[in-house]
């Protein structure tokens, strides 16, 4: 690939950015780079070695440290002598950092560069990302975006090394037989579906009682009863202790109550750490929390001003959609002069189980708590196109789940009124959200109110 000519940088350097590197034996970063509204995206090689990479990033922050004191940090229109190679040089090439430098470039001209790791399916300390090609140049940069996301974290057991993760679950040559996934969470959950669904003998192992925390308690109980339905066998208040493989390459999982033998693999989907490892921010004085995530202020800035960080890199809330927004208002907060902070109410979460769930707003847990007094509202129905199929899938309906129109009306602020005068569609599943006349329960904080109002609500049933 041809190096894109790169404006020439003035001598004053804020940031001194990623790409120094001496041995190119392998091709490994891919910067991407944009100059100016209308020129489009160039790629721009870069090279390094896989060993080299760690300090090759480490030696480029350390120096920005020195030089990112006198950075600019207000949204102020860039000054039209540049003093920099780019207005925006961002490390990570996944949700965030591609959104940031995209609305960077395309909304206010800003000169965006986005610097990542070289392509392997399953990420490493230097390997997992679209892939490319390393310079050796150094780049200079007004700002520096950290967006490296996170990796799949395991516990130190013995036998974990027989473990495989998310990354490599993805990349299995074959279906399993019969798996062992430890988590309870979304991602162990998905892929307990999708293995169940390719026929595999499915075990969930979770050390609390329920799948799903953060949920509300009725849908972790109805997604577990739903999949055991569909043949993945729950294994509650587990704790994994160690992992053997015996001489014909089966592999047994211990935990606090028994051991389960006879897997084709385990998987951990046990927690993901944010990526920071090896990339010198301590150097510079980013701080991180005890998890290695970046702490940020409500604009996403770092504690060195020119340093920004979003998405799952500073564990705040880690989905996709969230660090896209963080992003953009990053963008606007640097370029387009207009302080932005990401907005994080009404966030709306997903889990692609065999049913799958959605959610919007507050918990039961989390309304008791802010309002005190809530009736809830539930409708169980089995959908049309299911009543002849004969599978065990029914839709559980409560007025904070479920599709993006519902969380259009959260995020509105609508209230049940609106709903209750709203024609549904007939015949759709959706119009179950507008024809929930009786709470299911009424909870109450004066208990014996709870009590009186549970069996008045029984008995309009
Ligand atoms: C199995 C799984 C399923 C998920 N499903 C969903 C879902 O259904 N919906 C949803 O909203 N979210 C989902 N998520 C979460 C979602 O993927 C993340 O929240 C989102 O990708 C975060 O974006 P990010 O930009 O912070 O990081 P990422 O998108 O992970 O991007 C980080 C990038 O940085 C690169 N990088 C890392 N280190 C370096 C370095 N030193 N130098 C250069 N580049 C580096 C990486 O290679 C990567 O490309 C899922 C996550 C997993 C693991």
């Amino acid at each position: 690939m041809a190096a894109a000519t790169l404006p020439s940088a003035s001598a004053k350097v804020a940031v001194r950015n990623l790409a120094r590197v001496a041995s190119s034996r392998q091709p490994l970063l891919l910067l991407h780079a944009s100059y100016r509204r209308g020129r489009g995206l160039h790629p721009l090689p870069l090279a390094a070695s896989a060993a080299s990479q760690g300090a090759h990033l480490r030696r480029a922050l350390s120096v920005s440290a020195s030089a990112t004191a006198g950075g600019n940090n207000d949204a102020a229109p860039r000054a039209a002598e540049r003093e920099y190679d780019y207005d925006l040089f961002t490390i990570g090439a996944g949700s965030g950092g591609m959104r940031a430098s995209r609305v960077a470039s395309a909304l206010y001209g800003a000169r965006a560069a986005v610097c990542e790791m070289p392509f392997a399916t399953v990420a490493s300390d230097a390997l997992g990302g679209v892939g490319g090609t390393v310079d050796g140049k150094l780049y200079t940069a007004e700002n520096i975006l950290v967006a490296v996301g996170g990796r799949p974290s395991k516990p130190n057991i013995p036998g974990i090394e027989h473990v495989i993760d998310s990354d490599a679950a993805l990349d299995l040559p074959s279906r399993p037989e019969k798996i062992a996934i430890v988590g309870g969470g979304y991602i162990a959950l998905e892929f307990a579906g999708v293995f169940n669904g390719l026929k595999s003998d499915v075990h969930v192992f979770i050390r609390q009682k329920k799948v799903l925390r953060g949920f509300d308690e009725e849908v972790r109980d109805f997604v577990a009863e739903q999949m055991s339905l569909r043949g993945v066998k729950f294994h509650i208040e587990q704790s994994p202790e160690a992992v053997t493989k015996s001489d014909d390459g089966l592999l047994s999982l211990k935990t606090n109550k028994e051991t389960v033998s006879g897997f084709s693999h385990v998987m951990f989907a046990t927690g993901r750490k944010p990526n920071t490892k090896n990339l010198g921010l301590e150097n510079v004085g980013v701080k991180m929390d005890e998890h290695g995530a970046i702490v940020v202020d409500e604009y996403s800035r770092t504690s060195v001003d020119s340093i920004w960080a979003v998405g799952d890199v500073t564990n705040r809330l880690n989905l996709t959609p969230v660090a896209l927004m963080e992003a953009g208002a990053i963008a606007r907060t640097i370029f387009g002069n207009e302080p932005t902070r990401a907005d994080y109410s009404a966030v709306p979460s997903a889990v692609f189980s065999q049913p799958p769930i959605g959610h919007v707003g507050l918990t039961e847990d989390e309304a008791t708590e802010t309002y005190g007094d809530i009736d809830i509202y539930i409708s169980n129905f089995k959908p049309l196109s299911l009543t002849l199929s004969g599978l065990p899938d029914f839709n559980s309906l409560w007025m904070y789940i479920n599709i993006h129109g519902i969380v259009i009306a959260v995020k509105a602020g609508l209230t049940k009124q609106n709903f209750d005068s709203t024609i549904g569609v007939h015949p759709t599943t959706a119009e179950e959200f507008v024809t929930m006349r009786n709470p299911t329960r009424k909870v109450r904080r004066d208990t014996t109110a709870e009590a009186k109002t549970k069996d008045e609500a029984a008995s309009q049933k």
